[in-house]
């Protein structure tokens, strides 16, 4: 089962659905397939493109914004996926306050981190080693990166998403 990428009216990116679902909504009118997956249906009357990304013929109003799931891939496409502390392309998350010194694992607390910084850092606090971090962590705000959030994100996708703050280059 695939899964498609649906838009408001707005072309907001507004979460997934699987294709099955997607493809209903298009059929009932409710949605119009902006662009197709590949994956064509066949039937005895003819056939059917599942849709990659759908977006909704009427204007739906959000009623509040969800958090956005703190996951590796989320952290490392707001770091810019480099190391917080020396740039260097990041392959590891770190918690800043470390979780033995009660540190949570939460948007605040936790960056992206290269291997090496993260050994040499260890259980120590930055205080300790001299280290600062450039800007403090925060929690990215819209749907663009709870889609990200929710696991494999479709390469397609991306040109929708990017103009809500979700960056290909760290996608
Ligand atoms: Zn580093």
């Amino acid at each position: 089962m695939n899964r498609t990428l649906v838009l408001n009216a707005t072309y907001e990116p507004l979460g997934v659905v699987t294709d099955r679902r997607a493809l209903i909504l298009v059929l009932n009118n409710r949605a119009t397939m902006i662009e197709s997956s590949g994956t064509v249906l066949h039937f005895a009357t003819g056939q059917l493109e599942l849709p990659l990304v759908i977006r909704l013929n009427k204007f739906v109003k959000i009623p509040y914004r969800h958090a956005v799931p703190l996951s590796r891939r989320a952290i490392f496409a707001r770091d810019g996926g480099r190391c917080v502390y020396c740039h260097a392309p990041a392959t590891s998350i770190d918690h800043v306050i470390p979780r033995s010194r009660g540190g949570g694992h939460n948007w605040e607390n936790v960056v992206s981190a290269c291997h090496k910084c993260n050994h040499v850092k260890a259980d120590k606090p930055l205080k300790e080693l001299g280290w600062r971090l450039r800007s403090l962590p925060r929690e990215p705000v819209g749907a663009a990166w709870r889609i990200l959030g929710t696991g494999r994100t479709e390469s397609r996708w991306l040109p929708y998403l990017e103009p809500f703050g979700v960056s290909a280059a760290t996608a």
